[in-house]
């Protein structure tokens, strides 16, 4: 006898990662008749523990007042430990050798911080935590590995492959939260571009000899993008425990692929980097001890001209990828997930979660704000670094006082949308 059909659930989500999870806690905590969620993600939910003092992440975000304030109203601020965020008040800029450039100051802009430094655990562990205290999204350990629209258009039916085996669920929207190289996207034929810069950015955290008075640096050379972010004062003990301020910053550098490769080879390579760093700091006073191992993530600018298909949507890393020089990737993938939020909770009660219609109303919402974040970073990122005789030209011959003011406006007004 065929098995019955699975019941048919609201909204399944297929990722586990920052965007997954806030997407999960904004629709769980949607007004009225609550939707039946499920999570879906190759890892366990793993037990809210808290980070380990002294040892953070490698993967730390600038967030922008705005994503914040729109997690906090999501009741995520007391999770959030204090301690572990770092408030950025200034960004000092420059194009070719620091100490010359510009600084954009938060206060310029009528506002106390330009974004808060925070690692992505702490922010996943506080997602999961508002989840499970919220109790009301069901998490599946698994991989989606197939996925059909039903023939009415009414649902999704997908395969689950988990530990104990593969399961069928069946949605009325399916998001696809499972980043860059989305299986989701694939599964449900959605056309996508993508552009490798030909660049890796590598990050680590650095002991500092200077405080960083809750600024960050950014500076802009000739083929690369050398960027600190602030992290609290207390944040790595070890620094403290060798003698040291116990002032700390993470690096985030990227450059070409071919000399991300050789500096990440071997010891030899990661001291030619931490070399390297030194002479580029020197000038702005900073002398700097690496404190974690060096990782590199390979850049691209990826597009997904339409994100929705039938009754599967895209969010996240996922639906567009940025470079991150603006350090906004995150920052989009949430305002993405703020524009489905509104699009549900403002839907006609004859709609429902996966109506195409809504589903149009939150892309359109958010397109411009894509759109505009990956010209500016494309923008910057292909000026500076062009091979071609008059981009050089162009990056060279700019007066950056002139351009500044555009450039200032532009960044600031990223940095705090
Ligand atoms: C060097 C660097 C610095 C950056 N700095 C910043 C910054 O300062 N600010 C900022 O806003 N952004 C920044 N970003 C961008 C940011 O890292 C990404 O935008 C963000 O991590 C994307 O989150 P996501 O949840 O969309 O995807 P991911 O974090 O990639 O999560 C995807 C999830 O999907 C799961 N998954 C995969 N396949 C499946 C499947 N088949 N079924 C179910 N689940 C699946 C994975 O396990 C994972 O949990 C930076 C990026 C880089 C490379």
């Amino acid at each position: 006898m065929p098995s019955a059909p699975p019941e048919t659930l609201d909204v399944v989500i297929a990722g586990g990662g920052v965007a997954g999870l806030a997407a999960a806690l904004a629709l769980s905590r949607l007004p009225g008749k609550p939707l039946s969620i499920t999570l879906v993600d190759p890892t366990a939910l793993p037990a809210s523990t808290p980070g380990t003092p002294g040892a953070w992440d490698l993967r730390v975000y600038a967030m922008a007042p705005k994503v914040l304030a729109w997690l906090a109203e999501l009741g995520l601020q007391p999770l959030l430990d204090a301690r572990r965020t770092q408030p950025i008040a200034e960004m000092h800029i420059a194009a070719g050798a620091p100490p010359k450039g510009l600084l954009l100051s938060a206060y310029e802009v009528g506002s106390t911080e330009l974004a808060v430094v925070m690692e992505e655990g702490l922010l996943a562990r506080a997602l999961r935590t508002a989840l499970q205290v919220g109790g009301r999204v069901r998490w599946i350990s698994g991989s989606v590995s197939a996925l059909t629209q039903t023939e009415g258009g009414d649902a999704v039916e997908l395969t689950v492959d988990g530990d104990t085996g593969a399961q069928q669920l069946r949605a009325r929207l399916l998001l696809g939260a499972d980043g860059k190289h989305s299986r989701i996207r694939d599964l449900a034929g959605i056309p996508f571009t993508r552009r490798p810069y030909g660049q890796t950015g590598v990050v680590a955290h650095f002991a500092s000899n200077q405080p960083h008075h809750a600024g960050a640096w950014q500076w802009f050379g000739a083929d690369d993008v050398l960027a600190l972010l602030p992290l609290p004062d207390s944040a790595d003990t070890r620094a403290a425990e060798r003698g040291r301020t116990g002032h700390a910053v993470s690096m985030v550098w990227s450059m070409p692929a071919g000399q991300a490769q050789a500096w990440l080879a071997d010891d030899t390579g990661q001291a030619a980097l931490d070399a390297a760093l030194a002479e580029r700091v020197r000038p702005a006073g900073f002398e700097l001890q690496r404190l974690t191992p060096l990782a590199g993530f390979e850049l691209a600018l990826s597009k997904v001209p339409q994100p929705v298909r039938g009754r599967v949507m895209l969010i996240g890393d996922a639906a567009h990828g940025v470079h991150p020089l603006a350090g906004q990737g995150l920052n989009l993938g949430l305002h993405g997930v703020m524009a489905l939020h509104r699009a549900l909770a403002e839907r006609e009660a004859f709609r429902d979660c996966g109506d195409a219609r809504v589903l149009a109303r939150a892309v359109r919402a958010h397109a411009e704000r894509v759109a505009g974040m990956q010209l500016l970073t494309d923008q910057l990122a292909t000026l500076f670094h062009s091979t071609r005789p008059w981009g050089r030209w162009a990056a060279g011959a700019m007066n950056l006082l002139g351009y500044s003011h555009v450039l200032k406006s532009r960044l600031v007004r990223a940095a705090i949308a």
